[in-house]
């Protein structure tokens, strides 16, 4: 499993049933952006409709750690499952269309 792929687990097991499915929404909405990628560190914007600036969350994969500076009460708050679970979807394409034409594997026959 990748670091990203254990970051989300634990962002999913930290979280609330509510906060998950408000960040769910949020990662579907199309509000999330990828600032900077390093790293141990990737950097998202969070554009939250009636705020006048965006919110930065950070994630630490390696280290399974996560900032946001939302304040918000929950945490991991929705903003940071939302950037999880897009920078998630986005190394899965990634592997997706590195691995598909290399190797057509025996199933797809
Ligand atoms: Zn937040």
């Amino acid at each position: 499993m990748s670091a990203l792929a254990e970051l989300l687990e634990a962002i999913r097991e930290e979280s609330g049933p509510a906060t998950w499915s408000a960040g769910q929404a949020l990662s579907r909405a199309g509000v999330v952006s990828v600032q900077s990628v390093d790293e141990e560190e990737v950097v998202l914007r969070v554009r939250i409709p009636g705020r006048p600036t965006p919110l930065t969350t950070t994630l630490y994969p390696e280290d399974e750690i996560w900032e946001c500076d939302c304040r918000g009460k929950a945490d991991p708050c929705e903003h940071v499952i939302a950037a999880a679970i897009v920078l998630r979807q986005a190394e899965g394409r990634k592997a997706t269309a590195a691995a598909a034409p290399a190797r057509p594997g025996p199933a797809s026959l």
